[in-house]
């Protein structure tokens, strides 16, 4: 998270009431230079030929100014005209037997004060542009230099291969990203190999996780352990006030990448640009979308250049990009960076600690422990906070237990707000509860979607997460497959109620969902016994009384199926604490982990895995 402080600054700058006390002032000129020129224009009367030989004729006219066949004139009563006549010399003959005062002026040489202002104002346009968008520019802080020329320009900043310090080796924990990024690397490192091989080349790698846990620091260290050029730009620094230039900074930046290639192209908070389109707030709108368009565009163009740029972006926002941006060839691979573990975090420990001195009596699993909901940076601050506060001891030349803890309760003061802070109690209970999710599916012989993961560390709202793989697209399922769904859905709060017998508010969720799959099965798919095969798709073209069976039969599945989770869970106590515990101790587990756990034969279809 660099970026934020920015922000707020890029649109008119440092500058602010002195310029606009400028554009003030210019547009009052403008517009009275402006309603000047109408005014003008609107006096003058325009005449054709034939007109104004008859005014001619009658003795109107006063005077007239000849500009090759251009003719500005006065009438004796004032009106003034223009005209365009013959050039034929008898016009001369016509006016002086009229005597009407002519005067010959070289063609361009007739300009009035108001024209000679206008052009001058024409000649300020310019300048004035430019003018704001150096304003413009400067106050963005990108590299200094040339006003209008670089507005253009992409702000990335550009680290050489030997200014790269990270390395995988720098990022401790998060096993899964790094496992999945090493492609990457290998892919920046011998391309010709891969498509030798016709493997499916990355391009976009899209890093998906709340701030501090980790994803500039990945992707520094796919840069450092691939050892090639690293492009850094947040994607606010994209948008601007006029239209056009963040795609032009697209552009640029990439350009730039080319050059270097293989590079890495890193876009912090691309959310900033790709947001889906059509969902603008306001102004800026139009030139986020043609920022994004741009930047589709480079991607697409990946296909036909030799040396690879990887596009690597940063977002806590996957849910509201784009679907243009996540399509093949694009951001097709999501790399989830989450909050730590227990193990991660006291990895980050040990990483962070090098820096300092501590007192080999402090024990990093116990802090780790203690620090449940603390992202990467915030642990890196705690060993922080811990050594300045060891510091401030004249006599101390070691950090202690007593300054983490010190650290550690300072920072919880400010994160309270923050972060959820779960108090053991919290934990227990949502162990439990993603404990019988998972073992209701383990136990249910049925082909239900296979268990992924399990997790109790809080993420947004959620205090903890089962997840299963893979969401395929499955076209047929059967009524069992759709029993054991609703069954699993139900296996968290029966867990809680057999365990703490006691009812929380943690199962909405779940409630929501497996009644969702009921009302599914009764009303479209002909599952209940009790309504039959018939279609119930829309509220009017069924009575109160069938609206009410419906309720009812939904009810009744889904209290049955809340029984047979219970029974399942009853008979499998054992189980079920044995995993709770354990997840409470280890907060994420593996489905390998759980098989082995449990002394359970994984199915079919993990085994395949
Ligand atoms: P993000 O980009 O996700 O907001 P950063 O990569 O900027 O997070 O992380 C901020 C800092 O937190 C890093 O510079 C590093 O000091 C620390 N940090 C975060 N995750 C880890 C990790 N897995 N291992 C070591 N340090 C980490
Ligand atoms: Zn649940």
């Amino acid at each position: 998270m660099k970026s934020f402080k920015k922000k707020a600054k890029q649109t008119f700058g440092q500058g602010g009431p002195k310029n606009l006390i400028f554009a003030v002032i210019f547009f009052i000129l403008c517009l009275g230079l402006l309603t000047k020129l109408t005014d003008y224009t609107r006096k003058i009367v325009s005449y054709n030929y034939s007109e104004f030989l008859q005014k001619v004729e009658k003795d109107e006219v006063k005077k007239v100014n000849i500009s090759g066949q251009d003719v500005y004139g006065e009438l004796k009563d004032g009106t003034k005209f223009e005209t365009v006549i013959a050039d034929i010399p008898q016009n001369w003959d016509i006016l002086k037997a009229h005597n009407v005062e002519f005067a010959v002026a070289n063609p361009t040489g007739n300009f009035s004060l108001w024209h000679i202002l206008l052009l001058i104002s024409f000649l300020m346009t310019p300048l004035a542009i430019w003018y704001f968008l150096r304003q413009a520019k400067n106050s963005g802080g990108g590299s200094g230099g040339g006003g209008i020329f670089s507005m253009g320009k992409s702000r990335a900043k550009l680290f050489m291969p030997s200014t790269i310090k990270e390395t995988f080796n720098s990022v401790a924990g998060a096993a899964e990203a790094k496992e999945e990024l090493k492609d990457v690397v290998d892919f920046l490192k011998h391309p010709d190999k891969f498509k030798r091989l016709g493997a499916k080349v990355p391009r976009g790698i899209l890093l998906v996780g709340e701030p501090g846990n980790g994803k500039t620091l990945l992707a520094r260290a796919v840069a450092g352990e691939a050892n090639c050029p690293f492009f850094s730009v947040s994607g606010s620094d994209f948008i601007e006030v006029f239209v056009g230039i963040g795609a032009a900074r697209v552009r640029d930046l990439f350009a730039q990448a080319r050059k270097v290639a293989p590079s890495i192209i890193f876009i912090d908070e691309i959310d900033a640009v790709g947001r889906h389109r059509g969902s603008g707030l306001g102004g800026g709108h139009d030139e986020r979308e043609q920022t994004l368009n741009q930047l589709l565009t480079e991607m697409d163009g990946f296909e036909t250049s030799p040396d690879p740029v990887i596009v690597m972006a940063a977002t806590n926002r996957a849910d509201v990009l784009d679907k243009a941006l996540l399509r093949p060839g694009r951001f097709d691979r999501k790399v989830e960076v989450p909050y730590p573990d227990l193990t991660s975090r006291e990895q980050i420990l040990m990483v962070h600690v090098k820096n300092i001195k501590i007192d080999p009596s402090v024990d990093l699993k116990k802090i780790a422990r203690g620090t449940p909901g603390f992202s990467g940076a915030d642990l890196a601050n705690l060993v922080n906070e811990a050594a300045l506060h060891a510091s401030k001891a004249a006599d101390q030349h070691l950090v202690t237990v007593e300054d983490f803890e010190e650290a550690r309760d300072k920072m919880l003061l400010g994160k309270e707000s923050k972060t959820k802070l779960l108090t053991e109690e919290d934990k227990k209970e949502t162990a439990y509860h993603e404990a019988g999710h998972a073992l209701v599916r383990l136990l249910l012989p049925l082909n239900s979607d296979p268990l992924f993961k399990i997790s109790i560390i809080p993420r947004g709202m959620a205090l903890g997460v089962t997840h299963y793989l893979p969401e395929r697209e499955k076209y047929t399922t059967t009524k069992e497959e759709m029993l054991a769904e609703v069954q699993s859905c139900l296996g968290g709060r029966a867990a809680e109620e057999l365990v703490f017998n006691k009812l929380t508010t943690g199962a909405y969720s779940d409630f929501k969902k497996a009644t969702e799959i009921v009302r599914r099965m009764v009303c479209f798919y002909g599952m209940s016994e009790r309504l039959g095969t018939a279609i119930y798709s829309s509220e009017e073209k069924y009575s109160q009384r069938t609206a009410e069976k419906i309720d009812e039969e939904i009810q009744r599945i889904l209290d049955e199926q809340y029984k047979a989770a219970m029974k399942l869970l009853i008979d499998n106590r054992d189980k079920l604490d044995k995993l709770s515990l354990t997840l409470l101790e280890k907060e994420t587990m593996f489905a390998a982990e759980i098989y082995e756990l449990l002394g359970i034969e994984p199915r079919a279809d993990f085994k395949l895995k």
